[in-house]
C-alpha cells in the first residue's frame, strides 16, 4: 500500500505540538523504570494492529519525525499487539503513515521504521543495513585511513533503537527498544552477512532496558573473542574496548570535530579536558602541537591515552593527567594554553537537572577561558540533549562575562556526518561544538 498524500499538513491551527512534548533523552531516558521485565521468550511478531494518533498529532510524522509520543497516541485496533510487536500507524482520518516498533511501557509508544506497508523482518534489516552502508560509502567510509565509523544510527537510518559501530574488523552493536532487541538475531545476522566482521559485539543499554522492559547485557554475540580491537581515525592509531568502554568503545560522534582540533593546534599549547581515550590530544600532537595536556577522571581513561600516544609516537608531547576537570582547570596557570578543548559528558540527564547544568556549564567555560591565553581558540561541547545549540551559545557568552574574556564564534559543529537524522527530529540533535577565539 502505497501512502497517501496528506491533504492538512499546512494547517496552521495545528502546531506540530509532539515537538513540544517530553522528549526522550537519547543516551538515558527519562521515563521510570518499567515494573518488570518482559517474558524474554515472546517472539517478535509482526502484528496486524493499527496504531491510531490522535486528532491533529499527524503532522510531525508526515514530515518525517520518527516518533509518536504517548500522549499523541489514541488507541490500538485490531487486537493482541504485544510489546515490541510491529504495528502499522494511521492518522486520526485512517490515512496509512507507516509501520513502527510498539511498546506501550515506553514514553514514545511507537517508533517508525517504514513509510511502506511491508513486513520488518530478516530481509528488511538487510536491506536497512546495505541502504546505511552505501550512504557511509559515499561519505567516504570507511577508508584507508578511517576504519571507525557509524553504521547505523538508529532513527537516522530508519532502525528505531539500533546502533551499531565498526571498528576495523568489527562491529558493536547497541540495542535501546524492545523491538530491535526481539529482532537482534536477525540484526546481527544482516550486520555480518553485509560486513563479515570478525568480532560482533554487543554492548549493553540498561537504562533503556530498564525503561523498555529487557535486560541487556555486554558481550561476544558473534564471531572470535577478543576484549578489544585496532582501528584507525584519520589515520591514527586506536584501540577500541567495546565491552569495558564507554558509548560502544570510543566518541565517534566527534570526529570530524577532532580533524578540526588538528587543522587548528600546529605550535600550540594544547589542553584536552574530559579527554577520555585521547581523541583532541591525539590529532592535535599529530599535528605538531607543542605540547597536550589531557585531563580525565578516569583511570582507565588515562591508561587508554598513555597506550594510544605511545602507539602513535606521541607519549613525549602528550601528558595525561588523571583529575577532575574542574580541579585541574581552577588550579591551572591562568592564560597558559592557545587550545582548549572542553568535551564534557552530560551534566542535564533529564528537564529537572537542567538549571543546574546550566550554572555547571557556565563555570566550566569561565574556567577554561580563563587558561586560555589571548588569541587561543577554546572548543566547548555540549551532549546534553535537553540543552539546544543557543542555549549552549548563551552558556559560553555568560561564562566569557564571568570571566572577563571577549570571545568571537566562528564555528558551529554537531555530530559527523555518519550520524544522520530526519528532518526536524530535534531529539536527536545532542551534540554542540563552538569554536571561539579570544581576543582578549
Ligand atoms: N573527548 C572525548 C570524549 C569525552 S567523553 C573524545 O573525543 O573521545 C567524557 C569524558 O569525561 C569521559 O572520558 C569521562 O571519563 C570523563 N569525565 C567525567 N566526569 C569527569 C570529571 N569530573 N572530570 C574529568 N573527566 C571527567
Amino acid at each position: 500500500m502505497r501512502r497517501p498524500r496528506p491533504t492538512s499538513t499546512r494547517d496552521p491551527r495545528r502546531p506540530p505540538r509532539d515537538f513540544a512534548s517530553p522528549p526522550a533523552d537519547p543516551d538515558e531516558p527519562s521515563a521510570p523504570p518499567a515494573p518488570a521485565v518482559l517474558s524474554t521468550s515472546s517472539p517478535a511478531a509482526d502484528s496486524g494492529a493499527r496504531a491510531i494518533l490522535r486528532k491533529g498529532r499527524a503532522r510531525p510524522l508526515w514530515f518525517g519525525h520518527p516518533w509518536v509520543y504517548a500522549n499523541a497516541l489514541e488507541r490500538v485496533d485490531g487486537g493482541g499487539a504485544a510489546p515490541g510487536d510491529v504495528v502499522s500507524l494511521f492518522d486520526h482520518d485512517g490515512r496509512f503513515i507507516g509501520r513502527g516498533l510498539y511498546n506501550p511501557r515506553s514514553q514514545i509508544p511507537v517508533r517508525l521504521c517504514t513509510r511502506h506497508d511491508e513486513p520488518v523482518n530478516a530481509a528488511f534489516f538487510r536491506r536497512r543495513v546495505a541502504e546505511a552502508r552505501a550512504l557511509r560509502a559515499r561519505l567516504g567510509l570507511p577508508s584507508q585511513r578511517t576504519t571507525a565509523y557509524r553504521l547505523i544510527n538508529s532513527e537516522g537510518d530508519d532502525l528505531p533503537g539500533l546502533v551499531v559501530d565498526v571498528y576495523g574488523d568489527a562491529a558493536a552493536v547497541q540495542v535501546t527498544t524492545l523491538g530491535m532487541w526481539q529482532r537482534r538475531a536477525e540484526i546481527f545476522d544482516a550486520v555480518e552477512a553485509e560486513l563479515g566482521c570478525r568480532t560482533l559485539y554487543e554492548v549493553a543499554a540498561a537504562g533503556y532496558a530498564d525503561v523498555e522492559g529487557f535486560v541487556s547485557a555486554s558481550r561476544i554475540a558473534r564471531g572470535e573473542s577478543r576484549p578489544s580491537v585496532p582501528c584507525l581515525e584519520d589515520g591514527i592509531r586506536l584501540e577500541v574496548e567495546p565491552l569495558s568502554g564507554q558509548k560502544t568503545g570510543m566518541y565517534i560522534d566527534q570526529r570530524e570535530t577532532r580533524a578540526r582540533v588538528g587543522q587548528l593546534a600546529a605550535g600550540a599549547r594544547v589542553l584536552d579536558c574530559y579527554a577520555y581515550a585521547g581523541g583532541f590530544a591525539l590529532a592535535a600532537a599529530r599535528a605538531g602541537a607543542r605540547a597536550v595536556t589531557a585531563v580525565d577522571s578516569s583511570s582507565r581513561a588515562i591508561s587508554r591515552i598513555e597506550a594510544h600516544a605511545a602507539a602513535n609516537g606521541a607519549a613525549g608531547v602528550i601528558q595525561a593527567v588523571e583529575n577532575d576537570a574542574f580541579r585541574f582547570l581552577e588550579t591551572a596557570t591562568p592564560r597558559s594554553f592557545d587550545l582548549v578543548v572542553v568535551d564534557p559528558p552530560k551534566f542535564a540527564r533529564a528537564r529537572k537537572d537542567l538549571d543546574a547544568a546550566r550554572k555547571g556549564y557556565e563555570r566550566l567555560n569561565a574556567l577554561a577561558l580563563g587558561v586560555c591565553a589571548p588569541g587561543a581558540v577554546l572548543v566547548t561541547c555540549s551532549c546534553s540533549q535537553n540543552m539546544d545549540a543557543v542555549e549552549h551559545e548563551r552558556i559560553v557568552a555568560a561564562g566569557a562575562k564571568a570571566a572577563s574574556r571577549t570571545v568571537r564564534i566562528f564555528e558551529r559543529r554537531g555530530a559527523a556526518p555518519d550520524h544522520p537524522l530526519p528532518p526536524g527530529f530535534t531529539e536527536g540533535q545532542y551534540l554542540k561544538v563552538l569554536f571561539a577565539v579570544i581576543l582578549s
